[in-house]
């Protein structure tokens, strides 16, 4: 069985849902199909729990989601009283909204939850009027967070497999779980991508198909660099790399699950249904550089210590304080005197700097992004370091990472170089490797 994923865009107006509909209708099923929001609801929703003390403002996002729903379940459905129905529905998951907010911040959650709710329910009600024999399950069932906030990949397994009964399409919505505690919860922003690859593990799936509106992984950002095109292969690791260190086009922990049981990942257009997109599995070509991804946000930390750097344990004790206030380190270089690492998330930065400031004495630099090289990359593949930095070669490079795997060359620069270092790292890596080849 494969799983099917669209993002946002591609069910974001009443004839791109009428699109998945036909592409899933014309490929082999039983499948499960696993949907975001209506583009921009979220962001609607994550806006609402923001404004919420404003009454004004508050209205007019109410006023203008149910406008906007209205319209795509008149531009949606055939059948008159199939849109009677579901312009009902809606309505009443926004009279719900609306109480919801009277209960923020503890709703907000189960607020976030709502544009999952209503795509899957109009999705359903399509295939209804079309007469698919589609199920829709409820993700809340079966996709929950252990106290570690790591999906339950026990609980998934037991309560989704045996639900995967006397249908032709299993429906279900992206992003929304629950937590240990059973509460509302979600995968973070973009976790659709994360739902259907733990999806995918839990069914044993032979394939995890992610639709969306760009034809496959780019070589570069295609927000920001002119002229990138399709990636056709990937292997795990350098999807995993290039996912986490910022390609949108994946959540950061998208790839993980479905590598864990070697189950193809293939990025499709819903907007070019025919192009190849990617695929990412265990194959990859050795020796070539892939993509490049940048990872904003970043904050890096400088801790100086004459006394007590190189010597034994003080590694071990900086980074028991990353640990204790639970921060990931994405990056890390040492010196004599001093060690460099990486953060993306700063909610705990004031404590863990209280505590490193023990050690010696602290350097804090904000906006930082990490450039990331990924590919099939053996060390000696001759030039690709120097062609690296010459691209680079006006640019202020705080930090570099080479060597900590044979899929990633990462570098840290101040955000406000990000353009210039993309669209030259562009010109190095791949106008020039393309001109060597055909020379
Ligand atoms: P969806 O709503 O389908 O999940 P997203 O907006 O999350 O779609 O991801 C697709 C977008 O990711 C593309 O439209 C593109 O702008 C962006 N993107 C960023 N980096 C890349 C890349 N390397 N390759 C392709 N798309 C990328
Ligand atoms: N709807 C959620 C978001 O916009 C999840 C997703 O689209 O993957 O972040
Ligand atoms: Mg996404």
């Amino acid at each position: 069985m494969k799983v099917y994923k669209f993002g946002g865009t591609s069910v974001g107006l009443p004839e791109r849902m009428l699109k998945v509909k036909n592409i899933l209708t014309a490929t082999e099923s039983p499948k499960v199909v696993v949907l975001s929001a209506v583009s921009g609801t979220t962001n609607d929703l994550v806006k609402l729990c923001k404004v919420y003390n404003d009454s004004l403002a508050t209205g007019e996002l109410l006023n203008a989601m149910r406008k906007k729903y209205r319209a795509f379940i008149r531009g949606l459905y055939q059948q008159e009283d199939r849109k009677d129905k579901m312009t009902e529905f809606a309505e009443g998951r926004l009279d719900l909204l609306e109480e919801l907010v009277t209960k923020l911040p503890d709703s907000e959650a189960e607020i976030l939850a709502q544009g999952e709710i209503l795509s899957t329910q109009l999705f359903q009600a399509l295939m209804e009027e079309d007469g698919v024999n589609s199920k829709l399950l409820d993700a809340l069932d079966f996709m929950k967070l252990d106290a570690q906030g790591e999906p339950d990949m026990q609980h998934l397994e037991e309560q989704l497999n045996p639900q995967l009964e006397g249908a032709e399409i299993y429906l279900t919505q992206g992003f929304i779980c629950r937590d240990h505690q059973g509460n509302i919860s979600n995968l973070e922003r973009g976790g659709s991508d994360y739902s259907a690859s733990l999806i995918g593990a839990a069914i044993k799936a032979d394939e995890v198909q992610i639709w969306t509106d760009i034809d496959g992984l780019h070589n570069n950002d295609p927000r920001h660099v002119r002229g990138t095109y399709p990636v056709s292969e990937l292997s795990f690791d350098e999807a995993a790399e290039l996912a986490y260190f910022g390609a949108k086009i994946l959540h950061p922990s998208s790839i993980l699950p479905a590598q864990k049981f070697n189950i193809p990942v293939r990025l499709k257009s819903t907007l070019n249904e025919n192009a190849p997109g990617t695929l990412i599995s265990t194959q990859s070509i050795d020796g070539t550089v892939k993509a490049i991804a940048v990872k904003d946000g970043i904050t890096a930390i400088k801790i100086k210590s004459t006394r007590m750097l190189l010597a034994h344990g003080f590694l071990r004790r900086v980074f028991e304080v990353f640990e204790k206030y639970e921060t990931a380190i994405d990056m890390i270089t040492t010196s004599e005197v001093a060690v460099s690492l990486t953060i993306d998330d700063q909610s705990r930065l004031p404590e863990i700097l209280t505590e490193l400031k023990e050690f010696g004495f602290v350097d804090v630099d904000e906006n930082q992004s990490i450039i990331c090289v990924v590919g099939n990359m053996v060390s000696e593949q001759k030039g690709l370091v120097r062609r690296i930095f010459n691209a680079l070669s006006d640019i202020p490079i705080r930090m570099v990472s080479y060597g900590g795997s044979r899929f990633n060359i990462s570098m840290l620069i101040d955000t406000s170089y990000k353009f210039e270092a993309l669209n030259n790292l562009n010109s190095g890596l791949f106008e020039e490797v393309e001109s060597d080849l055909s020379s």
